[in-house]
């Protein structure tokens, strides 16, 4: 069924970098059925509306001023935004329909699990809302199974049983859990338990497809009593497009172009997570003696000296050469479809993963915090798609990153993971094509939208 194009919908994405790229390929695969799309986004990290001609744009004021977002602070600013972004949402929405007479033909908003609040805006103007899961089914599902282990004594959680498996949750163990290592869980697990509520929302879209988690999606549709619709990898789903808060090198691509296929390990922690300058080290030393060409991003907005590269010594450089390429942000998605990248050192946010896997890169998986983690078991324990790092970058772990980085790239073990990556990626692309899940998914999301 296609939209007419009085359809309009109004997305809410949660800003931050990869919270807002699903979104806005949600809005462009939508567009593409025939919906009118308003972007509503707070001032912090807003998008850039001249790559999204097609779009509205509507900023909310979100009455936060010069935020510097770590994992240390992420959960109360998360929270912020669900109090000071509601009336002015509110009001934004109240006026457009009164500016443009177009309340009725406003079909749906679609939020971001964590920008809750969109609920109440949803309600208080009589619009059916759905919700945006950017995360893993994997890791909702621990979501879901929170007040069964406070129930059942295991929350909070105890330093002993960290490496003890989560009941019903296997291959996780507590220590895989989002919350295990937060500074602020009780911070965390309350702004989870929102996050995981429906509330009077109609669906919920996940960016995943069956064939990444199955047996997950199955068992959580057994908790939730709307529908759910698993659309992804969204961003095989739509044209290649930059929506990033940090500007893309493309040096990279022309170093790529000169590299062997399959060689090079590609070594990125994503918009949020990051080295600190001792880890920094280690890495390069390992990655050095790898012996692998790399290309690593080391983000200079982390804090870190941004010379910190450059004050290696000269020993560095000299077994290093032209072999090594390190950027501030990498067009990510160019790079992993790359024919000469052959692994990468992630640290497992969804949509890293997504993407891994998209393309048939194996990883090796080394998460730092939330759904990182589920992520990381998920890919080495049951895709067997990655080899999980859990050693700390610590002084002495040179030689294991070289190894690591062996493994995958050279070892007979790599040559069975890359295998099972090539394989994952097969059935990805059947996914999306027609009659596949994700395709079929889309289909009912749509039909689904129209008529509520
Ligand atoms: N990304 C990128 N260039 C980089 C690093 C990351 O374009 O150098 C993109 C990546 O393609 C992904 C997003 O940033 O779409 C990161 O999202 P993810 O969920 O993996 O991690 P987060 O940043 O949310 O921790």
């Amino acid at each position: 069924m296609e939209a007419q194009r009085q359809n309009r919908l109004i997305l809410v994405p949660c800003p931050f970098q990869g919270h807002i790229t699903p979104m806005l390929q949600l809005g462009t695969i939508l567009h593409s059925k025939g919906f009118v799309i308003t972007v509503a986004h707070t001032k912090f990290n807003s998008p850039n509306p001249s790559q999204y001609p097609d779009f509205n744009f509507l900023e909310i004021p979100d009455g936060l001023s010069d935020l510097n977002v770590s994992s240390k602070n992420f959960v109360s600013v998360l929270s912020d935004f669900n109090i000071t972004c509601k009336i002015p949402l509110q009001e934004a929405l109240t006026q457009m329909v009164k500016t443009d007479g177009h309340l009725e033909k406003i079909n749906s908003i679609i939020y971001d699990e964590y920008m809750y609040f969109c609920n109440d805006v949803a309600n208080h103007l009589q619009i059916p809302s759905i919700i945006l899961s950017t995360s893993s089914a994997a890791n909702m599902l621990t979501y879901q199974a929170i007040p069964r282990l406070v129930k059942d004594g295991y929350i909070p959680l105890k330093e002993t049983m960290l490496l003890d498996p989560v009941p019903e949750l296997q291959p996780l163990r507590f220590k895989d859990l989002p919350f295990s290592n937060f500074t602020d869980s009780d911070g965390l697990l309350q702004l989870i338990s929102e996050a995981h509520k429906t509330r009077t929302s109609s669906a919920i879209i996940w960016n995943t497809a069956k064939c990444l988690e199955q047996t997950q999606l199955a068992q959580l549709g057994q908790g939730y009593h709307i529908p759910f619709f698993p659309i992804g990898p969204m961003h095989k789903m739509v044209p290649p497009s930059c929506n990033n808060v940090l500007e893309e090198d493309h040096k990279c691509i022309s170093w790529l172009d000169k590299q062997t296929d399959k060689s090079v390990i590609y070594v990125s922690l994503g918009s949020i997570a990051f080295m600190d300058e001792k880890e920094i080290v280690e890495m390069a030393w390992g990655l050095a003696n790898s012996k692998q060409p790399f290309l690593w991003v080391v983000r200079t907005d982390s804090g870190i000296d941004e010379d910190v590269i450059k004050k290696l010594p000269e020993s560095f450089e000299e077994t290093v050469g032209e072999r090594g390429c390190t950027v501030n942000w990498a067009p990510q998605k160019e790079v992993l479809a790359h024919r000469a990248v052959g692994g990468f050192w992630s640290h497992c946010g969804w949509n890293s993963t997504i993407e891994s896997v998209s393309e048939g890169v194996p990883m090796i998986c080394q998460s730092y915090f939330g759904d990182q983690k589920v992520n990381a078991r998920h890919l080495s324990q049951v895709l067997g798609v990655g080899i999980q790092w859990e050693n700390k970058l610590e002084r002495g772990e040179v030689v294991q990153v070289e190894i690591v980085i062996r493994r995958l790239m050279v070892d007979e073990e790599g040559k069975v993971i890359r295998h099972k990556a090539k394989e994952l990626k097969e059935k990805i692309e059947l996914s999306i094509r027609q009659g596949g899940s994700s395709s079929s998914s889309l289909n009912d999301l749509v039909n689904h939208i129209l008529l509520s």
